[in-house]
């Protein structure tokens, strides 16, 4: 295994070298040379695809209440919890915002209102810190209790959080909520996480706290697990248009072996 690891990191280290000593060679490898590498087989191999997940809300935020009191928070950190462990399974590297129950403004700020700019603006560290795309689970509310399903949210002026969104949203409807007929929808600068960061981002609001049946179904375990996966499967939709896009070349060890 560490074998394998180690072989892995030489192989990366030793593709870095041949690129960076092309570049510098430039014209001046002879033709022999040349003709060398030329037929030396450099393949491509996938590197880890980098996934910021943010669960909503935490510590003295609860977010929304579903009708018989469960905050948000709570199902929101659940649902991200597990859905790390399957896109870490998948091969993707996560980062999560929060891992307990606590909101993560910087140590010695006092005033509720400056913990939550400290709080979002940590959030949003994370969202940046990731160069594939970043999720932020929520649950939603509406004072009407018929209203029901999940919807996904956009930056408007990132494309590529908007092809992430669809991803999401149709999975959402062919796995969990075939009746749902949600769209998509872009935001400008209400949805803070989505409007400052460059990583292509969604905001999953994954159902209504404020509808009884569907607040009963996200406050089981099984159902949270359901949704986890969901998100799971639009994440591979999402990244498995263009593998070039998340691969490296490299050269094999034979090649590297001089
Ligand atoms: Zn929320």
């Amino acid at each position: 295994m560490r074998k394998n690891v180690f072989s892995k990191i030489i192989c990366c280290c030793g593709a870095f070298a041949v690129l960076t000593g092309l570049v510098w060679a430039g014209d001046k490898l002879d033709a022999a040379a040349q003709a060398r590498f030329a037929s030396a087989e450099v393949s491509a191999v996938p590197r880890h695809i980098q996934v910021a997940l943010d669960a909503g809300h935490g510590g003295m935020d609860g977010g929304c209440v579903s009708v018989d009191g469960t905050p948000e928070k709570g199902i929101n950190l659940d649902i991200a919890l597990t859905e790390r462990e399957l896109l870490t399974v998948m091969g993707y590297d996560v980062s999560l915002t929060r891992e307990e129950d606590k909101a993560i403004f910087d140590e010695g700020i006092t005033g509720l209102a400056k913990q939550k700019q400290s709080d979002m603006k940590n959030r949003l560290a994370v969202f940046d810190s990731a160069q594939d795309f970043a999720i932020s689970i929520h649950q939603n509310q509406f004072t009407d209790s018929r209203f029901s399903g999940a919807q996904m949210f956009y930056s408007r002026r990132n494309s590529e959080g908007e092809r992430l969104a669809a991803a999401l949203q149709k999975q959402f409807v062919t796995l969990l909520q075939p009746d749902n007929e949600r769209e998509t929808k872009p935001v400008d600068d209400e949805l803070y996480l989505l409007d400052k960061t460059d990583t292509p981002a969604v905001m999953a609001e994954c159902g209504f706290l404020s509808n009884p049946e569907e607040a009963a179904l996200l406050e089981s375990d099984e159902y949270r697990r359901q949704v986890a996966f969901t998100i799971m499967t639009g994440a591979l939709v999402y990244t498995g248009g263009d593998r070039a896009q998340y691969t490296e070349p490299v050269v094999t060890d034979e090649e590297t072996a001089e």
